[in-house]
């Protein structure tokens, strides 16, 4: 018997599934998931995220049951008791081989590692695959072959390779005969994460469809105005699919091809809108790869060792009213409402509020981190860490220390009218459109609201991390 498993993790699809691909090619396949709440815990995968996850999980099942390819789900408190949970379960179901689609990070490749001794250990082979990336880590490198920290240059040699070989989409499998192998029932709640409300999964409904049909109309009505309109919070100008590239309910070939065929086959040249949403996926690649090349990153240590020694603020109260939208700063407090109640945030104010809480608010970029990805829907250890250690100067590529974004003139310029914040902010609704970014201006007005008053003084504070830069040992950063 030639049965061949594909273990499922961040890759829930079944169309251009390079690992699944490969199993249904050499024999009869079953799938697996391993569910790991006390893993999911300690790397704080936000509830919203688990249960996007199980949602797309049953969709997948349906899917592939439709192949008849049976879908388990195996229990395995964290990643340590993965190789025995996979090496018994081949052992039950005499599997051949085991086929896993790469994953990046200290403690997926730890696990991987250990996972195939394991199984080889019973005869059972280990086949891992890229997938999850354009580039194979390790194959985009400097002429002295290390790898890349400035992205403009690491996107050069994207663009050669591009114009080399386009990575190619895989066959979806056909049905295979059925196997006497029943699928199991997908959880729908996993204890300690909490069920997210309805209104929250209803604007992330799961399913390779609902990614495809994000990426179409994305890629057919709204690729050519995304550099007009991606910084526009209020504006639908960008096409929301990290949550679905983030769980691999749709691949990075997938949305690469979309935008090529867009664009006539060009990502140099052409429609200026696609030429730079493929540079937002190459910035996807970046950060994977910078995950890589520098593990330290991935233990959560600065990719600039020299900023370790930012004297940061232990301020837990400027950092609940972070936290809890409560900072009077009406671009910061609407944009961290849309994370506590959508899973989400625009780009931009990501850029932004990141910014005020380590420069401002002179907090570890580490506490920001760790909060974005409790509540994340879209969280990713490499593009969130990349995030915010470029905003907190701190990382590879970053914004120089002394460029502090202010965020008042941020929210003037790319929340003019306050639409953004008077939707978060209902309690500012009757403020003039000038009087929104700042509202202790409003006089007589601001008394009417619960509003709070800013807890920072902005020119301050920016004058106090300029300082706190600049008395690093090494002199100057960025
Ligand atoms: C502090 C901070 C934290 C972030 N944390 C995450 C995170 O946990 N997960 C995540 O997917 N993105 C993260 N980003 C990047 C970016 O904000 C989101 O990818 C983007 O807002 C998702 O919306 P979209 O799908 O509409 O993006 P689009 O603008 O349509 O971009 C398409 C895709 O490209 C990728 N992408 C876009 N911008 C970036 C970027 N700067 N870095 C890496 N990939 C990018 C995403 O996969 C995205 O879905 C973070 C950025 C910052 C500044």
């Amino acid at each position: 018997m030639n049965r061949q498993l594909i273990w499922l993790r961040s890759d829930l699809r079944l169309h251009d599934n390079t690992a699944l691909a490969a199993a249904a090619q050499r024999g009869p396949t079953v799938a697996v998931y391993l569910i790991t709440p006390g893993q999911w815990l300690a790397h704080d995968d936000a509830p919203c995220k688990v249960d996007f996850w199980l949602r797309n999980l049953s969709k997948l099942s349906r899917a592939l049951g439709d192949l008849n390819v049976p879908l388990l789900i195996r229990h395995a408190a964290t990643w340590d008791q993965a190789p025995q949970a996979l090496a018994q379960l081949c052992r039950e179901l005499s599997i051949e081989a085991v086929h896993v689609n790469d994953e990046y990070g200290i403690h997926e490749s730890r696990r991987d590692a250990a996972v195939a001794s394991a199984l080889e250990a019973g005869n059972v082979s280990f086949h891992h695959y890229l997938d999850q990336l354009l580039f194979q880590p390790g194959s985009v490198l400097t002429k002295t072959g290390t790898y890349f920290q400035v992205f403009s240059q690491f996107r050069k040699v994207c663009y050669t390779r591009l114009h080399a070989a386009l990575p190619r989409l895989v066959e979806t499998p056909k049905a295979q005969a059925a196997l006497a192998v029943e699928s199991d029932l997908i959880p729908q709640h996993i204890s300690g994460f909490a069920t997210p409300d309805e209104s929250l999964r209803a604007l992330w409904p799961a399913g390779e469809d609902e990614a495809r049909r994000r990426l179409e109309q994305f890629a057919d009505e709204q690729i050519s105005d995304y550099k007009n309109e991606r910084d526009f919070p209020a504006k639908p100008g960008t096409s929301q699919l990290s949550a679905y590239l983030a769980a691999g309910v749709i691949s990075p070939r997938q949305c690469l091809h979309a935008a090529l065929q867009s664009n006539q086959g060009e990502f140099e040249s052409g429609d200026i809108g696609a030429i730079t949403w493929i540079n937002e996926l190459l910035w996807r690649e970046f950060y994977k790869h910078i995950l890589v090349g520098y593990p330290r990153v991935s233990r959560h240590r600065a990719f600039r060792p020299e900023t370790e020694a930012v004297p940061w603020r232990n301020a837990p109260e400027d950092l609940v009213a972070w936290q809890e939208a409560r900072t009077g700063l009406p671009i910061i407090d609407a944009a961290m409402r849309q994370l506590l109640e959508t899973g989400w945030m625009h780009n931009r104010l990501r850029m932004v509020v990141a910014m005020f809480l380590t420069k401002n608010l002179l907090i570890d970029w580490r506490e920001g981190e760790r909060f974005f990805m409790r509540h994340l829907i879209d969280g990713d250890l490499a593009a969130n860490n990349g995030g915010w250690q470029w905003s907190s100067s701190t990382g590879t590529d970053s914004a120089p220390y002394f460029r502090i974004f202010s965020p008042l003139s941020q929210s003037e310029k790319f929340d003019g009218d306050g639409r953004f914040i008077k939707h978060w902010l209902p309690e500012l609704s009757t403020l003039s459109k000038k009087e929104v970014h700042h509202p202790e201006t409003a006089g007589d007005l601001f008394g009417v609201t619960d509003y709070p008053r800013p807890i920072v003084d902005l020119k301050k504070s920016r004058d106090r991390a300029l300082a706190a830069f600049r008395s690093l040992p090494s002199g100057r950063v960025g």
